[in-house]
C-alpha cells in the first residue's frame, strides 16, 4: 500500500513528476495491500508452471519435421498421460506446499525490506539485482544439490526429482516437498542479502522458474537467446544430470557452469561431450567420404 493518497501528494513528496512506470504503479498498488501484491507471486507461479513448459511439450507431442534433432534424449518419449500425470503431480504440490509456503512467508519477506513504494528502481538496479540473485542462487543451490545426492538425502528426498531421466518442462518443479523448501532457501537468499522493490522480487522468482523449466525441457533449442549469456548451463547441461540418475556426481548447479568447473563436477559432461562430438564428426565426414565416391 503507498503512503500518497495521490499522484500529486506522490509527486511532492519525491520532488519530481512520476515516470509513467511510476504512475502506473501508483494507479495499480496504490489501494492493494502489500501483502496482497507479494501474492502475486502465486498467481505467477501458477501461470509460469501451467504455461511455460507448453511450447517444447507440444513440440514433444507434434514431432514435427526436423524437430528430433534438437531433442537431447530423443530415443525418450512420454505419452500424453504421462506428461498430464507429471503435470497433475506438480498441481498437488503446487497447492499443497508451494502456495502455502509463499502464504506464510510474508512476514519474513517484510522483514527483509521488501519495499513496495515509490520511487521504482531504475532498470540497471534491477538488472543487478536480478544478477546477484542468479549468482548467489546458483552458488548455494550448488552445495545443497551436492547433499541431495549422498545417500541418504537422494533416497529420502531427491530421488523423486530424478524419476524423470529425460525430463520435460512439467518436471522442472517436480520434487518431494522436503526438496522445495530446501531449494526454496537458495532462492531466498538473495533477496534477503540484496532487498530491492516487490516488483525486482516478482520478476526474480518468475525468471527462475522459466530458467528452471528451460533447463529441463529436454530441447537444446539453437535459438534460445539464454544461449548468449555468459556460463549458462542450459537444457542439455542439466539433462546430462538427470540422464545420468542417482549415480550423478556430475552437473549440479542449477543455472550457471562455473561452479561445476571450479569444484571439478564436470568431468563426466565434458568427457561425454567430447566423446559425442569425435563420434558426429566421425560421421559426418565418413559421410561425406561416401557422398564424394558416390559422385
Ligand atoms: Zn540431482
Ligand atoms: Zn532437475
Amino acid at each position: 500500500m503507498l503512503s500518497y493518497r495521490t499522484i500529486a501528494d506522490a509527486e511532492v513528496a519525491l520532488g519530481r513528476s512520476l515516470t509513467s512506470a511510476e504512475a502506473l504503479w501508483f494507479d495499480y498498488s496504490a489501494a492493494k495491500s502489500d501483502y496482497f501484491l507479494f501474492c502475486h507471486n502465486i498467481l505467477f507461479l501458477f501461470l509460469i508452471f501451467s504455461l511455460a513448459p507448453l511450447p517444447t511439450v507440444m513440440l514433444d507431442l507434434a514431432r514435427p519435421a526436423g524437430s528430433d534433432r534438437f531433442k537431447i534424449q530423443p530415443k525418450v518419449r512420454l505419452s500424453s498421460s504421462e506428461i498430464l500425470k507429471c503435470y497433475k503431480d506438480v498441481m498437488k504440490m503446487f497447492f499443497l506446499v508451494v502456495g502455502p509456503l509463499q502464504l506464510v512467508s510474508y512476514p519474513t519477506v517484510k522483514m527483509i525490506g521488501i519495499r513496495t513504494g515509490l520511487p521504482l528502481p531504475s532498470l540497471w538496479e534491477i538488472l543487478a539485482q536480478l544478477l546477484v540473485y542468479f549468482m548467489i542462487e546458483d552458488y548455494t543451490n550448488y552445495w545443497l544439490h551436492r547433499w541431495l545426492h549422498c545417500k541418504w538425502g537422494y533416497e529420502k528426498i531427491h530421488k523423486v526429482h530424478h524419476e524423470y531421466t529425460a525430463p520435460i518442462g512439467f518436471a522442472a518443479p517436480y520434487a518431494h516437498w522436503a526438496e522445495i523448501l530446501i531449494l526454496g532457501i537458495p532462492s531466498f537468499l538473495g533477496p534477503a542479502i540484496v532487498p530491492g522493490h516487490m516488483i525486482t522480487l516478482w520478476l526474480w522468482i518468475a525468471l527462475r522458474q522459466i530458467e528452471a523449466i528451460e533447463t529441463h525441457s529436454g530441447y537444446e533449442l539453437p535459438w534460445s537467446p539464454a544461449k548468449y549469456i555468459p556460463f549458462y548451463g542450459g537444457a542439455e547441461f542439466h539433462d546430462y544430470h538427470h540422464y545420468v540418475g542417482g549415480l550423478s556426481h556430475s552437473n549440479f548447479a542449477s543455472v550457471f557452469t562455473y561452479c561445476d568447473f571450479i569444484y571439478g563436477s564436470d568431468k563426466g559432461y565434458r568427457y561425454q561431450k567430447k566423446i559425442l562430438g569425435k563420434m558426429k564428426e566421425e560421421w559426418r565426414t565418413g559421410n561425406s567420404t561416401q557422398d564424394l565416391k558416390a559422385d
